[in-house]
């Protein structure tokens, strides 16, 4: 791949060309950095949140969405899902606006966007900005549009188990030039206009720096994996949606276990998470599917749950806390076959009876 030959393995030719590729892909402009949760903390501090302001964010999501607005300084205020699809209800976060509140993070749970744009009207209402956590959505349609495509910001997680991966890294995909401008020189510890400087081949000697800066920029290395990756998208989503419907083609019709509402058709699926009956232990489950070799995960612990995120003073997410103990996810990535999901279900059922 060329990369480690020419032994500039820091951000350069490779990083500026899967940018280039991932703008294509996306219609708009995206900029990498070094991973997933870099890029929701950077796209945060461009939009202006910081100390003083609140943030709400669905309770059900990766601990990353929640650690990147405490690193603005914000306060992340856990908000409950829709049972459908378990992303944000819009309604309950409503009921939790403050007077500081500044923006709003859905989180596109295992693919799924939920009613997408009803957020917007209420964000547009509100005055707030969204940066959407569409760690678990790449390459996911919405009425026609790609998620990225569209909105105020997106940000993407190219992590090693992600939709498509460059071993570490993220992006944030949106058109606002003032929201580029501040990530772009944010992610090299804020020297302005050092991006560009290294795309050319050259260093900033003398420069200025006017706000907070990370070192969050992506090497050459991860993305010369980004590139080929990307290159190979439409192969592994058309597995992982037929995946996603060889499950819910068995599943569907069960009376103990309840599946998401999502079309993978549109839907690019990251996970895939069932709602295990009331009747069952879930740990019993999770030792009985891995005594026959089927590994399952939990997406995840609510994030109320936990000692640092405690909320005080607001209404627990109540449809977070009852689903987030029944929750149960199964095998789903480009090596699973039709025999495994076979394999998963029948199993599956057995240990829920
Ligand atoms: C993976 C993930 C992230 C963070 O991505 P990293 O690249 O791991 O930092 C953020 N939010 C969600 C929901 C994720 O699944």
């Amino acid at each position: 791949m060329g990369v480690l030959d020419r032994e500039y393995l820091g951000m350069g030719a490779e990083v500026q060309k899967f940018e280039q590729d991932l703008t294509t892909f996306f219609s708009r402009q995206a900029l990498c950095v070094v991973n997933g949760t870099a890029a929701l903390h950077l796209a945060l501090q461009a939009a202006g949140v910081g100390r003083g302001c609140d943030v709400l964010v669905p309770s059900l999501t990766y601990v990353a969405s929640f650690q990147a607005i405490a690193a603005t300084g914000a306060r992340a205020i856990p908000c409950d899902i829709g049972e459908d699809t378990l992303t944000l209800d819009v309604k309950d976060a409503e009921k939790r606006l403050t007077p500081q509140t500044k923006a709003i993070m859905p989180v596109h749970y295992a693919g799924g966007v939920g009613k997408l744009d009803a957020l917007y009207d209420f964000a547009r209402k509100k005055g707030l900005r969204v940066i959407e956590d569409a760690a678990h959505a790449f390459g996911t349609v919405y009425e026609g549009k790609r998620v990225g495509g569209f909105g105020d910001i997106a940000c993407f997680s190219f992590d090693g188990i992600k939709n498509i991966t460059s071993g570490e890294g993220g992006c944030v995909v949106t058109d606002d030039q003032n929201i580029i401008r501040k990530v772009s020189d944010a992610r090299l510890l804020g020297v302005e206009k050092d991006s560009e400087k290294r795309y050319a081949g050259a260093r900033s000697w003398s420069f200025d720096v006017t706000a907070q800066g990370w070192r969050y920029h992506m090497s050459n290395v991860m993305a010369a994996i980004g590139i080929v990756q990307l290159q190979r998208f439409s192969h592994f989503a058309a597995i992982r949606q037929q995946c996603a419907k060889k499950y819910d083609s068995l599943l569907k019709d069960s009376q103990a276990i309840r599946i998401l509402k999502q079309n993978y058709d549109e839907v690019v699926p990251h996970i895939y998470p069932v709602i295990l009956p009331d009747s069952c232990n879930r740990e019993t489950v999770i030792a009985f599917m891995a005594e026959r070799n089927i590994q399952t995960g939990i997406h995840y612990q609510p994030n109320h749950t936990l000692s640092y995120f405690k909320f005080d003073g607001m209404a627990i997410p109540a449809i977070t806390e009852k689903i987030g103990q029944r929750l149960l996810t199964l095998p789903l990535h480009p090596d699973v076959t039709d025999d495994d999901v076979q394999y998963v279900v029948k199993n599956l059922l057995e240990s829920v009876q």
